[in-house]
């Protein structure tokens, strides 16, 4: 059987991911990463996802992106924004996708795993630079370059397969793959029992998306759920 490692972060388009990859016939391996964000529900989320969605492994590796901060996911000095920002949010974590393709890179080189799967997207995004096709083309030109594994012959592969759907459109194709969206947790300032805030970027992609897609949403709020409609921004 194929092997694949699969970013898993518990939010709602990496779950989708790893639905996609399972479907296609891999043995998934499930990686998260501890990387000194806000809040440990999505963790707790990813774990049960993985359960869920008949991983064969799920690790998780310590990284404190904290201890260089500059963003509100890892700087508790910097606020989640509750309204759409011009430009790059503050919510962008210098070169995460950088440093966790990285180890996804690592790990797949020793599980001898020529595929990685990784739930980023360009159309219902906020507008990170290191989830644009050309960055994944890039990183694996990389992986190409900078393992044994490649130069031995494996052809390595970055696995994008949401890039170009829409938040409806990844929801739609989870609820088909039997994904259960209550297990996910996408919100940047979720409470501690994985409860959204509403008003943050994720949490207004997220309501929009279900609300296209015509699903019920099954994500619970800390407070009142964001206004229809308008969530967008
Ligand atoms: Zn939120």
């Amino acid at each position: 059987m194929k092997k694949a490692v699969v970013l898993l972060s518990g939010g709602l388009d990496s779950a989708t991911v790893l639905a996609i990859a399972k479907a296609q016939g891999y043995e998934c391996h499930a990686l998260s990463f501890d990387y000194g964000q806000r809040h440990g529900a999505e963790l707790l989320a990813a774990r049960r996802v993985a359960e869920a969605l008949g991983a064969k492994t799920h690790k998780t590796i310590r990284i404190g992106l904290d201890a260089i901060g500059g963003s509100a996911l890892t700087d508790p000095g910097i606020a989640v924004p509750d309204r759409p920002q011009e430009g790059i949010p503050v919510t962008y974590v210098p070169a995460r996708n950088t440093v966790f393709l990285a180890l996804a890179l690592g790990w797949a080189e020793v599980l001898n795993a020529a595929d990685i799967f990784i739930g980023v997207n360009a159309v219902d995004y906020s507008g990170y630079p290191d989830c644009r096709p050309e960055y994944i083309a890039a990183f694996q030109t990389l992986a190409r370059l900078a393992t044994k594994a490649a130069v031995e012959g494996a052809e390595l592969r970055i696995h994008t397969p949401l890039i170009h759907l829409s938040k409806a459109e990844i929801i739609r194709k989870g609820a088909e793959l039997g994904v259960d969206y209550a297990l996910t947790v996408s919100c940047y300032a979720a409470d501690g029992e994985g409860r959204g805030c509403g008003v943050c970027d994720a949490c207004r992609l997220r309501a929009a998306g279900f609300e296209a897609a015509g699903i019920a949403d099954p994500t619970r709020y800390a407070a009142s759920p964001p206004v229809r409609g308008d969530s967008t921004g």
